[in-house]
């Protein structure tokens, strides 16, 4: 068995992977591929329905919010929500590589203000004590930062629209959808494979948008058509509905959270007790459950290939760091099954040992 810890496109559930090869092959018994049938037929209709259904279930969003599938990455929102609603101003949150990219593609739109940045310690920590300027349009936040391993827990309290990245924590844990304007996840982290990206926006706030917007970009237009005015990504729909079906039969997303805790909180503890590694977000408190970021101690930095390349015989996959961060990441998403995590642990253990 492979033991997969890559942090994109990732790893996903067994159910998922089964469903969609079934699917591949005969869909619904149609005797045609869900690949090769049209997006408006009946079956994939009661698909993308049932997607919205089941995300509005998951993560129990209240009446007055739509969510729609987009193609593209997240990195689509970066730009299309500053070309929808920056009129003036747009607040942010600069807590890694990610919410660093909305930044820089908010500027071509208007104002950006920073409310704080933790770029000073190589975002290695979440700034505390910021104050979201009430003139903003927006405040937009990145809950997990996926490549320096911090995660943000709290859903603020803000006194304009709040907007998250979710793209590599959503439905790893409950969260109070009624605090945000909108919620947005690129798939391929944590629910499906890479070309859609799940949009969760509340109704009152997309009637905002501040400019003319093409068609596609337009979220009230695409809200308004099931997010079919062009074909959508089908098959990664398909695939996330059938992650979503996994995580309810599975508990839903409070056992996500039950067992992100139980595999990070394991992981954390050996590295915290190592002699050799250590991780990379000194707070506990900011330390993402879905990205793992260690290093090896100054003095055993010449291991560090050894130790990649112990983990490939251990079938430990993915385990590199982010070219940008270097050093480790073990992402621990929610289709990681307890065994691999043991055996990370163990590779850990046995690495130390031998040297
Ligand atoms: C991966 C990632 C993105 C970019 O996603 P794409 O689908 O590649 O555009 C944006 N935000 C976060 C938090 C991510 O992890």
């Amino acid at each position: 068995m492979k033991h997969n810890f890559y942090a994109g496109p990732a790893i996903l559930p067994e159910y998922t992977i089964e469903k969609s090869i079934e699917a591949i092959r005969d869909f619904n018994g149609t005797g045609l591929s869900l690949l090769c049938i049209s997006h408006r037929s009946k079956d994939f209709d009661k698909v993308m329905n049932s997607a919205v259904e089941m995300t509005k279930k998951l993560l129990d969003i209240p009446e007055g919010y739509s969510v729609i599938f987009v193609g593209g990455g997240a990195t689509t929102q970066f730009y299309n929500i500053p070309f929808n609603f920056l009129a003036k101003k747009g607040a942010y949150l600069d807590t890694g590589t990610w919410p660093s990219g909305a930044i820089r593609e908010a500027k071509l739109w208007g104002e950006v203000d920073v409310v704080a940045s933790s770029k000073d310690k190589k975002y290695n920590y979440i700034p505390k004590n910021f104050t979201i300027p009430a003139d903003a349009d927006y405040f937009e936040i990145c809950s997990n930062n996926t490549i320096e391993g911090t995660e943000i827990f709290e859903d603020f309290d803000s006194p304009v629209p709040l907007i998250s990245d979710m793209s590599s924590d959503i439905f790893s844990r409950p969260v109070d959808v009624s605090k945000y304007a909108m919620i947005f996840a690129g798939a391929q982290k944590n629910f499906a494979p890479a070309g859609v990206t799940m949009v969760i926006i509340k109704d009152s706030f997309m009637e905002k948008s501040v400019r003319p917007v093409p068609t596609l970009s337009n979220y009230k237009k695409l809200a308004e058509k099931n997010s079919m005015i062009n074909t959508p990504p089908v098959f990664p729909i398909f695939a996330a509905l059938k992650t979503m079906e996994w995580i309810e039969a599975e508990g839903g997303v409070k056992a996500m959270e039950k067992r992100a805790i139980a595999r990070a909180d394991r992981v954390y503890e050996v590295l915290e007790n190592s002699k050799m590694f250590v991780p990379n977000i000194p707070d506990p408190k900011d330390r993402s459950r879905m990205n793992i970021t260690f290093a090896m101690k100054p003095e055993y930095a010449e291991l560090a290939d050894a130790f990649l390349t112990l983990s490939k015989e251990r079938d430990c996959v993915g385990l590199a760091g982010h070219r940008s961060v270097g050093g480790f990441r073990a992402s621990t998403y929610n289709a990681l099954p307890m065994e691999s995590v043991d055996a990370l642990v163990a590779l850990i253990k046995e690495f130390e040992a031998a040297h």
